[in-house]
C-alpha cells in the first residue's frame, strides 16, 4: 500500500543525500521516480536536489502554487513505470499541498517520500512539517549530532561571524547566513528569545 512518509531531521543531517540514494535504488531496479525541489532555492540555475557530499540531480520545481495531484497525474502519463515521488525541503510545502500528496498515495497509489526540517531557527514549526507530522503514515528521523555529541533536534541560524540570529524571515536560503544543528540545551543557550519566552501560569501545581 502506498504511503506518505516524512523523513525529518535538523540541518545538515544528510536529508538530500538520503533522498538521492532512495531515488537511485528505484532507478537501479528499472523503475521511474519524480523528484521535486523548491523553486525558491535560486542559488543554482536549475532546480535540483543538492547534497552536501556532492551528489546532484535535476528535479521538478515547486512553489506554493503547485498542485501536486494535478502535476503528478499529468507527468505520470509519460512515465509508465513511475513508482515513487520524492520531495526535498518538504517543510516549504503548504497544508493543501500535503493534502494533495495524501491523495497521490490513495488515488494514484504512489508512495510519497518527503524530506524536511521540523522547525525553523526560532524553534517554530514549518507549516508543511506540521501537517506532515500529523498526516504522514510513516515518520522516520534522520539523526545528526550537536557539537556536544547529543542528538541535534533544533536549528540555529548564524551570521557571517558565527553569531546566532534570533529574528528574521522563516524562509531565507543561502546568503551570508547559514545554519548549525543543535540539541535543545545549546539551542536555548544561543537563542535567548526562545528561552525567555515562557508563559507563567497562575497555578504552579496542585498539591494532593
Ligand atoms: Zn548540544
Amino acid at each position: 500500500m502506498a504511503k506518505l512518509y516524512f523523513y525529518y531531521s535538523a540541518m545538515n543531517a544528510g536529508k538530500s543525500t538520503t533522498l538521492l540514494q532512495s531515488a537511485y535504488n528505484y532507478v537501479e531496479r528499472g523503475m521511474q521516480t519524480l523528484l521535486f525541489a523548491p523553486s525558491i532555492d535560486n542559488r543554482f540555475n536549475k532546480v535540483a536536489v543538492h547534497s552536501r557530499i556532492g551528489l546532484t540531480q535535476e528535479a521538478n520545481g515547486f512553489d506554493e502554487t503547485t498542485d501536486f495531484f494535478a502535476c503528478i497525474s499529468s507527468l505520470q502519463e509519460n512515465l509508465p513505470n513511475l513508482k515513487c515521488i520524492l520531495v526535498d525541503e518538504a517543510h516549504f510545502l503548504k497544508k493543501k499541498q500535503i493534502k494533495q500528496l495524501t491523495q497521490v498515495t490513495t488515488e494514484l497509489r504512489l508512495p510519497v517520500l518527503c524530506y524536511g526540517l521540523r522547525s525553523d531557527f526560532k524553534g517554530e514549526p514549518f507549516e508543511g512539517s506540521s501537517y506532515l507530522l500529523a498526516w504522514a503514515e510513516e515518520l522516520i528521523e534522520i539523526k545528526t549530532i550537536c557539537h556536544c555529541g547529543k542528538k541535534a533536534t533544533m536549528n540555529i541560524r548564524i551570521d557571517a561571524t558565527g553569531q546566532a540570529i534570533e529574528e528574521g524571515n522563516q524562509v531565507q536560503i543561502g546568503g551570508n547566513e547559514s545554519y548549525i544543528s543543535s540539541c535543545m540545551l545549546h539551542f536555548r543557550q544561543d537563542n535567548k528569545t526562545f528561552a525567555q519566552d515562557r508563559t507563567t501560569l497562575e497555578t504552579p501545581c496542585t498539591q494532593q
